[in-house]
């Protein structure tokens, strides 16, 4: 799934359309009232809020798009080679052409992210006040459910948590109560920094994400994943790098001996 540098950089290639009024359609026909609606608008903006686009028109006509697994955009000049297929919508200007290709949803209104919390890659966005947002919620939950919470900061997904975790030392299963505010801190702006240059282009080599079983860059200790959370997320974590303070990792999972990967229940 995108995460939040993926949207950002989305939303910089769109911007090629600001200042233009678009004619819209829906080839597939699946979004014909989006379409209409913001056929003939001028496109004022283009933003990314964690993981929603959201294509602001005159008229005070926002256009959310958030691409889930499979969603994606084009964008083209109109003498690239066409493309084939049926995309959901289109967004013509004078020189340049978006396409939306997979939606998944592609609504009007930006009330869904009324309720998000700040975009981690905004430029007011301040580590410590996440912090404090934290504080905020029960603290016995687990800091790689939380950081990954929409509601309380928004663009982490699953692939950043992982990293960001790794690089502050921190475990996935700690509950919030036993990691202080420093630790968490140093995380969100590791998080932050590693994704405005990832937004810039700069992607770090991947430390745990995806190495379940590989060694850890750091201390060479075979990399652990099990699901975590109640969307079952999988978590990816060095057990000796980050250990866990908490009894969560106690009952979250039972050390293997085997050799063999931990089994999600
Ligand atoms: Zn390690």
């Amino acid at each position: 799934m995108p995460e939040g540098d993926s949207l950002h950089r989305i939303a910089g290639r769109l911007r090629v359309l600001v200042g233009e009024r678009l004619e819209a359609e829906s080839p597939n026909g699946r979004v014909t009232a989006v379409a209409s609606a913001v056929d003939g608008r001028v496109l004022q903006a283009v933003d990314a809020v964690g993981k929603n686009l959201l294509l602001r028109f005159d008229g005070d006509v926002v256009l959310r798009s958030h691409l889930r697994m499979n969603g994606r955009w084009r964008v083209r000049r109109h003498t690239d080679p066409g493309w084939r297929g049926s995309p959901w919508l289109v967004l013509r200007g004078r020189e340049w052409e978006a396409t939306q290709w997979n939606g998944p949803v592609l609504a009007l209104g930006d009330g869904a992210v009324r309720g998000l919390g700040p975009d981690l890659l905004a430029p007011e966005t301040i580590p410590a006040d996440v912090v404090s947002r934290l504080r905020r919620i029960d603290e016995s939950r687990l800091v790689g459910d939380a950081l990954v919470d929409q509601r309380i900061v928004a663009g982490i997904g699953n692939m950043w948590l992982a990293e960001t975790l790794w690089h502050a030392r921190v475990s996935p299963w700690s509950q919030l109560a036993d990691v202080d505010d420093e630790a968490l801190e140093s995380a969100l702006s590791w998080a932050q920094q590693a994704m405005r240059a990832a937004v810039a282009g700069v992607r770090p080599a991947r430390a745990v994400y995806r190495r379940a079983g590989r060694g850890c860059r750091r201390c060479g200790e075979p990399v652990r994943s099990r699901g975590l959370g109640d969307a079952n997320r999988t978590a990816y974590w060095c057990p000796r790098c980050q250990p866990s303070a908490g009894s969560a990792e106690r009952e979250g999972f039972e050390p293997s001996t085997s050799g063999l990967p931990p089994v999600t229940p």
